[in-house]
């Protein structure tokens, strides 16, 4: 377990994922839950801290990936805490739509099977109403605001702790080693939307530490880094040159057309 900042901890024992757990005036919030076995290791973090479960007050699933989703069930049993995730991303636990590979990637048909064997076996999605539906710009009781990021999935959500200066990417990049990268083409099926996403991201003030749902954090000038990853991979799409200003509300004149030419009388001699 790693302090990253003021009552803010990275659960850094599950590996290949993380999750956090954020402490506020009512108790602990958890921000995902790892893979599907991992649930109990998250409430060990819990009681390492010296809390019990039912300190837990809410449990906030970034996107609706087994990674993030696996321990949600051992948790939410555990804590009796409440769910929430984005307004979209419930479609997903109410059973609605499907996670699939990406099967316009290269690789996607060949890890179909696999991917469905998983979801009809541990990494099932719960099924569950999700108990309070975000959106963007909400700001949540326990001082995060949630940031809605699509791309990875449709509802997936980042969440900003302004005051604190730290910044829950989800799965908008992954930090590899201290380089970010993007996360896998193939369990991205809106790479362009991925990248508005990025630069929503980037936008933000007051970001100095990261905490992603892969790789280490970033503990400082985490604002900085992801805006030159931003600039790296999702520049903003070039406009076009501006047109010549025309005055608007006057309404265009017509083209000129070349004027009479005088005659009179006069002119003849
Ligand atoms: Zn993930």
């Amino acid at each position: 377990m790693q302090k990253i900042a003021e009552d803010v901890w990275h659960i850094d024992t599950l590996g290949y994922v993380n999750a956090y757990i954020w402490r506020w005036e009512k108790g602990l919030t958890i921000i995902d839950t790892g893979l599907p076995w991992q649930g109990g290791k998250i409430l060990k973090a819990v009681e390492e801290l010296g809390f019990k479960p039912e300190d837990v007050r809410e449990i906030i699933v970034t996107h609706a990936d087994f990674d993030h989703y696996g321990g949600l069930r051992t948790l939410r049993a555990a804590t009796g805490a409440p769910v929430y995730v984005h307004a979209i991303e419930a479609m997903f636990f109410k059973g609605r739509w499907r996670r699939w590979p990406n099967l316009r990637h290269p690789l996607g048909l060949l890890y179909l099977p696999i991917h469905t064997f998983l979801m009809l076996t541990f990494a099932r999605i719960p099924r569950m109403n999700p108990d309070l539906l975000v959106v963007d710009g909400e700001e949540l009781e326990n001082g995060l605001t949630v940031v809605h990021t699509p791309g990875h999935t449709p509802g997936h959500i980042a969440l900003l702790g302004k005051e604190r200066g730290v910044l829950f990417v989800g799965d908008v990049m992954v930090n590899r080693g201290g380089s970010l990268a993007l996360p896998p083409a193939m369990f991205t099926p809106q790479p362009d939307i991925l990248k508005q996403s990025i630069r929503k991201l980037a936008r933000l003030r007051g970001v100095e530490i990261a905490a992603f749902g892969h790789g280490p954090v970033i503990r400082e000038k985490a604002g900085d880094v992801i805006r030159a990853f931003a600039k790296r991979v999702a520049p903003p799409p070039k406009r076009r040159p501006k047109k010549a200003p025309t005055r608007a509300g006057v309404p265009r004149q017509p083209k000129a057309s070349p004027a009479p030419k005088q005659s009179s009388g006069a002119e003849k001699k």
